[in-house]
C-alpha cells in the first residue's frame, strides 16, 4: 500500500507544469485527485493521464469564492472528502512599479493569495471535522527575497508565506497542518519566455547549477502533505538548488 491510499487531493493549476507533476506523484502515492484549472479541456485532459483511477478535472477560477464553494461541492460527491489540499494556482504579470497598472496589481493578488485563501478556507471546515488534512501552499523564492520587476507577485507569494503559518497554527490543534514550498526557478510555461542569456545569468546565481524540473517540487510536494512529514507544520521548503539560504 502507498502512503496516499483512499486519500482525495485537491491540485490547483493541476493542468500544467508544476501543479501537473505534482498531481502525478500524489497520483503515484495512491491519491485520487481533483485536478482544478480555470480551462475545462486543460484539467480533464490532466486528470485522464494520471496514473491510478478515480482522478477528475474541475474548472475553476481559484480567485471566484463562489465558484470555488460550487467546485468543492461537486468534488466532494464525485470523489470523496477532501484529505489534502495543493494551492498550485499562480500567474504573473510582471511590469516594474511606476508603470505597473492596478489591474496587473489586483489580478495576481487575486489568483496568488485570495485563491489560496478561498480554496482553504472551503476544505478547513471538513477536514476539521474529520480531525485530519495537510494543506500545501507554492509560494516562491521571490517571496521571501523579492524581486525587481514583480512587486504584485512578489507581494502575492510573501502573503502566501503569512497566511501558510497563521492556518498552521490556527490549525494544529485540529489536525491538519499547513506548509509552504518556495520554488526557485523551474522549467515550465511561466519561465519559457526567459532567453538563454537570462538563464544563464540565473544559472550562474544557482549553487546547483541548473534550473530546476516540476518533479523536483512535486518530490518535495509529495512528502511534505503525507505521513512522514506528521509532525511537520508551518514550515516553508525552499526548493531552490540552493539560490536562497
Ligand atoms: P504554469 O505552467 O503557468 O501553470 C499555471 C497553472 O495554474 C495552470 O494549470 C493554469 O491553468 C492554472 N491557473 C492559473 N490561474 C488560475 C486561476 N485563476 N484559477 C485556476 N487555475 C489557474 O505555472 P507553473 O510555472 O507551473 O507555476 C505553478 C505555481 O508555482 C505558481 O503558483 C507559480 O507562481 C509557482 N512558482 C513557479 C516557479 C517557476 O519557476 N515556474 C517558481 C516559483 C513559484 P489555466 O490557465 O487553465 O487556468
Amino acid at each position: 500500500m502507498t502512503e496516499l491510499e483512499g486519500k482525495v487531493a485537491i491540485v490547483t493549476g493541476g493542468s500544467r507544469g508544476i501543479g501537473q507533476a505534482i498531481a502525478v506523484a500524489l497520483a503515484e502515492a495512491g491519491a485520487r485527485i481533483a485536478v482544478v484549472s480555470r480551462q475545462a479541456q486543460g484539467a480533464e485532459a490532466a486528470a485522464a493521464q494520471l496514473p491510478g483511477s478515480g482522478h477528475a478535472g474541475f474548472a475553476c477560477d481559484v480567485a471566484d469564492a463562489s465558484a470555488v464553494a460550487a467546485t468543492l461541492s461537486r468534488i466532494e460527491s464525485d470523489i470523496g472528502d477532501v484529505g489534502i489540499l495543493v494551492n498550485n494556482a499562480g500567474i504573473t504579470r510582471d511590469n516594474i512599479l511606476v508603470r505597473m497598472k492596478d489591474e496587473e496589481f489586483d489580478e495576481v493578488i487575486a489568483a496568488n493569495l485570495k485563491g489560496a485563501f478561498n480554496f482553504t478556507r472551503a476544505v478547513t471546515r471538513g477536514m476539521m471535522k474529520r480531525r485530519e488534512g495537510a494543506i500545501l501552499n507554492i509560494s516562491s523564492v521571490v517571496g521571501l527575497t523579492g524581486n525587481a520587476g514583480q512587486v504584485n507577485y512578489a507581494a502575492s507569494k510573501a502573503g502566501l508565506l503569512g497566511l501558510t503559518k497563521s492556518v498552521a497554527k490556527e490549525l494544529a490543534s485540529r489536525g491538519v497542518r499547513c506548509n509552504a514550498i518556495a520554488p526557485g526557478f523551474i522549467r515550465t510555461d511561466m519561465t519559457g519566455e526567459l532567453t538563454e542569456a537570462q538563464v544563464e545569468t540565473l544559472r550562474s546565481q544557482i549553487p546547483l547549477g541548473t534550473l530546476g524540473e516540476p518533479q523536483d517540487i512535486a518530490g518535495a510536494a509529495r512528502f511534505l502533505v503525507g505521513p512522514g512529514a506528521r509532525y511537520i507544520t508551518g514550515q516553508v521548503l525552499a526548493v531552490d538548488g540552493g539560490m536562497v539560504m
